[in-house]
């Protein structure tokens, strides 16, 4: 590196030189890079005659004093060499050291030629190399403890929460969903913690619908058991010559057993969206027609319960969708509608064209739902009066829709007000 630097260096005089005669600057310029670079500088003519003189050695150095006598051996080198420059690594007996003396020569525009001799000590160099030798044993030990005391820092800020989180998750693990995650240490673990937090809390709602689901399919499943049972055995003991009462009772059991098979289906419906098995076939079908048809099959229910369907059709439409899952949705709605429409036995069913889609409304004018149970109806098996029997249903029904609707892709939602009523829609596209 320090060859080098006395190569930049000497190029740097020989530019500088590089022109007609040498000027006031020009020495300037030398006695600065000499001063600078702690340099003996010697320049002299081609006829041996002395032009600028720098010595920093005290005559001590290889270009003045008793051993410039060597000079005419560095300019015979100079002369010999092929690019004109020539430098070596010589000893200097005075002060015991290495110094670098490089020689060349240049031509100014003048036709002058200029002998330029440069010598620096390489011993202040090994003597900071020394120094910073020494000082780099202590600044690495320093670093390495430095390292090691901050690398135990560092691992013990990730170390002691994730410790603590994983005896949480093995609490986790025994079904224990009440535990927290602590992640406080470091911005990563804490995501971390918020994350197994929800991730708890979600298993947790997940193990509460599965206990409910078993007391609910339990209980919905032995209702109707018991009371098919229960009848046929009226039918074989007491109603089976009296053809009213056995017709009644049979008629009992035919429900049930619907009640029955309604539930399994639903429960088999959703397991079958829910698992992807099912897939969605979308064909055009004129949705108008669909709801009309729709209308027909509930004119039983209208004619025999006194309900009354009130079905407004703003255009007749064609949509894209899958037919009978959407048959389902409006069936499971009406059914909803019919189920919690209260005293006033109205169902109002509207379909609404939009620009590129139809929306399909159900409205009742029951007792409607509460704000904060809204985003829990479409929940499977959230049913927000579980013990009531007279009203039919498996708390499924919403569960389809909404799966049904999401496979689709389809915007849907419900409105609803305590004590007016509500409405639950979706939107169709064309
Ligand atoms: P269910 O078989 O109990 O009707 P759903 O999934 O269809 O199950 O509905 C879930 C719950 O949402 C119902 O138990 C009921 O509390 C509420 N719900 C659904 N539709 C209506 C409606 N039209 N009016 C009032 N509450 C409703």
């Amino acid at each position: 590196m320090k060859t080098k630097d006395i190569l930049d260096i000497a190029n740097y005089i020989v530019t500088c030189l590089n022109k007609d005669t040498i000027s006031a600057s020009d020495i300037e310029m030398l006695d600065d890079t000499a001063y600078s670079n702690d340099m003996c500088v010697y320049i002299e003519n081609q006829y041996g005659y002395p032009i600028y003189s720098y010595d920093m050695m005290a005559g001590n150095g290889l270009i003045h004093g008793e051993q410039s006598t060597n000079l005419y051996i560095y300019r015979n080198a100079v002369n010999s060499s092929e690019n004109g420059i020539y430098y070596v690594e010589v000893y200097n007996p005075k002060f015991n050291n290495n110094t670098l003396l490089f020689a060349t020569k240049v031509k100014l525009n003048s036709g002058q030629i200029l002998y330029i001799y440069l010598n620096t000590s390489l011993e202040p160099l090994d003597s900071t190399t020394d120094i910073i030798k020494n000082q780099l044993k202590y600044i690495s030990f320093l670093l390495l403890i430095l390292g090691l005391g901050i690398s135990f820092f560092l691992a013990k800020l990730i170390a002691t929460p994730i410790e603590k989180m994983t005896n949480s998750a093995k609490k986790l693990g025994q079904m224990d969903y009440s535990v927290k995650f602590d992640g406080r240490g470091c911005s990563e673990t804490e995501t971390l913690a918020e994350t197994l937090n929800y991730a708890s809390q979600e298993m947790g709602k997940v193990d509460t619908l599965r206990r409910d689901l078993i007391a609910n399919i339990s209980h919905d499943l032995r209702t109707p058991l018991t009371m098919v049972k229960a009848y046929a055995e009226m039918v074989r003991d007491l109603s089976g010559d009296n053809p009213v009462k056995r017709n009644e009772h049979i008629g009992v059991i035919i429900e049930e057993s619907d009640r029955l098979a309604s539930l399994v289906n639903d429960i088999l419906d959703l397991s079958k969206l829910e698992s992807n098995a099912m897939e969605i076939n979308k064909t055009k079908f004129n949705i108008s027609d669909k709801l009309c048809a729709i209308m027909e099959r509930y004119k039983i229910i209208a004619e025999q319960k006194n309900y009354k369907f009130i079905l407004t059709i703003d255009s007749d439409e064609e949509v894209l969708a899958d037919e009978i899952k959407i048959d389902q949705v409006i069936y499971n709605l009406i059914n909803n509608a019919i189920n919690y429409c209260g005293e006033n036995k109205t169902v109002y069913i509207n379909q609404i064209t939009m620009k590129d889609r139809v929306r399909i409304e159900v409205t009742d004018t029951g007792k409607g739902i509460e704000k904060d149970l809204l985003p829990l109806i479409f929940d499977r098996y959230y049913r927000a009066e579980k013990n009531k029997r007279e009203v039919v249903g498996t708390g499924l029904g919403l569960s389809i829709v909404k799966q049904v609707l999401q496979k689709h892709d389809f915007p849907f939602g419900v409105k609803s007000e305590v004590g007016k009523g509500s409405t639950f829609w979706f939107e169709i596209y064309k």
